[in-house]
């Protein structure tokens, strides 16, 4: 048996000001085969990285791609893309004949030319293994789940958690169907249903919980093999963005056609219920100084580097300083000039530095402030999950009351390592700003005493109507208030 497997991946904000090349993948995951490390897998990589583990046991030769991701920004650049594809399919060629075929993707690329890279992909790949191949695919919950990726693949499974801590769960979840479909002990049949809505679906809030942990309790019994709920990824102009549920049965339609039917009208009827409320920036402020319990931690999702934004917007943080708040944490300002300068200064310097509000309008201007140079390390990392994300040379730097850390790799929070590399400790602090949509709660939930979002002036708004798209298939809520959910394969 005959299996390959490789990645490429980004999440695409089409409106980020920050174009993708492939310095972005160089500077993130850019492996040829054989060189994925042993330790943990990286972004989208987990199918590769699950079946190396388990090749030996379950008697396949793993035959491994290459793999490459780049950090959410802008659309990726066209030759850049069509590069690094046509380098897996000369890989996938030399691999032939193959049983299966593993794809790790996002699911919310775009290339300039290409609205659906990952359709584009597994069209490609399709083409060359043959009708009999099995092909599964792990994508991201963010992703434009299209019509095309279901029509052409056998399985596809999506991360069920936001915060994602299930990236290697669903990836062993796929290896284990597509090795029984080779073996011919299941026979998958995927439908789907699509939503006609755009919304943010954290599983940390009850409704979205209960929501996961039924469809989870659902599967392996009466012949329902996989289900997942496709979130999309709203900052992103292409016709296929909605949220979409995809189930995968063992032979038969019906059964798929009905779960997904009935699962898609239930997600339809959490409209507008399953986003946190959001303050506005004094308004959050103001309820974090309240609080007697410590540290409060408040979310700027509207410049999350997660979702494309440069996270270097100052709005919070100007009104911190402006107010004189004290015991205040903030971070990840992503600025590497300010870090260089502030390398240069030393620790323990106290000098003039302009930092942030550097990259687009919705930057907001910068701050210009006497700070002190408080941690400042070099080639720093941040966990995720079992998964490790790099910042980069970081510094620490502190004006009045708050602290604010400087990265260098362009992340959005997601360890508390973010704040330790540099000598501040998040617990002992009043209040942690964390530039993150939701994937901070995975390690400052934990900490957190209280857990607030908020909504600044940062580039991808909470507020879906206020995106111009000009793509986009309508009607589609909440852009247009009557739509016509339903089954489209
Ligand atoms: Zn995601």
């Amino acid at each position: 048996m005959r299996l390959f497997s490789a990645t490429i991946a980004t999440e695409t904000n089409t409106f980020s000001p920050l174009p993708t090349s492939v310095d972005a993948y160089k500077e993130g995951v850019y492996l040829r085969p054989g060189e994925h490390p042993a330790e943990a897998p990286l972004m989208c990589t987990a199918p590769l990285w699950v079946a190396r583990r388990h090749a030996a046991a379950e008697g396949f030769t793993l035959i491994e791609g290459s793999c490459f991701a780049a950090s959410p920004a802008g659309t990726t650049n066209r030759a850049d893309y069509e590069a690094m594809r046509d380098e897996i399919l000369g890989q996938v060629k030399a691999a032939l004949p193959l049983d299966g075929v593993l794809l790790g993707l996002h699911g919310a690329m775009v290339a300039h030319g290409y609205d659906d890279v990952e359709g584009d992909v597994i069209e490609r790949v399709r083409a060359l293994v043959g009708p009999g191949c099995v092909i599964g695919v792990e994508l991201d919950p963010h992703c434009h789940l299209t019509l095309k990726r279901v029509q052409l693949s056998d399985i596809i499974i999506l991360y069920k958690e936001f915060p994602h801590t299930d990236v290697v769960d669903r990836a062993e979840d796929l290896l284990r169907l597509v090795l029984a479909t080779i073996r011919k002990q299941i026979k998958p049949v995927m439908s789907l249903y699509d939503c006609r809505q755009i919304g943010s679906y954290p599983t940390t809030l009850p409704l979205m919980r209960g929501f996961v942990d039924r469809m989870m309790a659902m599967e392996g019994k009466g012949g329902v093999l996989s289900i997942s709920i496709g979130h999309c990824f709203p900052y992103a102009d292409v016709p296929e963005l909605t949220g979409r549920i995809l189930v995968v049965a063992d032979g038969d339609k019906q059964l798929a056609d009905k779960l997904a039917t009935e699962i898609g009208e239930e997600f339809v009827g959490m409209r507008g219920r399953t986003a946190p409320n959001y303050y506005d920036i004094d308004g959050g402020i103001t309820a974090a100084l309240a609080a007697n319990a410590h540290p409060v931690v408040m979310a700027d999702p509207a410049d999350n580097a997660g979702g494309g934004a440069p996270s270097d917007n100052t709005s919070i943080l100007r009104r911190l300083i402006e107010r004189d708040v004290q015991e205040a944490a903030l971070g990840p300002i992503w600025d590497p000039i300010a870090v260089r300068l502030c390398f240069d200064a030393g620790i323990g310097a106290t000098f003039p530095l302009r930092f942030g509000g550097k990259i687009g309008p919705a930057s907001g201007a910068p701050v210009d402030a006497t700070v002190t140079v408080t941690g400042l390390k070099r080639d720093c990392w941040q966990s995720f999950g079992p998964t490790q994300s790099p910042l980069g040379d970081c510094a620490a730097i502190k004006t009045g009351g708050v602290e604010i850390v400087l990265i260098s790799n362009r992340t959005q929070a997601l360890g508390l390592e973010l704040f330790r590399n540099v000598g501040i400790e998040p617990t002992e602090r009043k209040m942690v700003v964390v530039k993150s949509t939701n994937h901070f709660m995975a390690a400052f939930g934990p900490i957190a005493k209280q857990v607030l979002y908020l909504d600044s002036d940062g580039p991808i708004p909470r507020d879906y109507r206020r995106i111009p798209y000009t793509k986009i298939q309508r009607p589609v809520w909440p852009l247009d208030e009557n739509t016509s959910p339903g089954l489209i394969f």
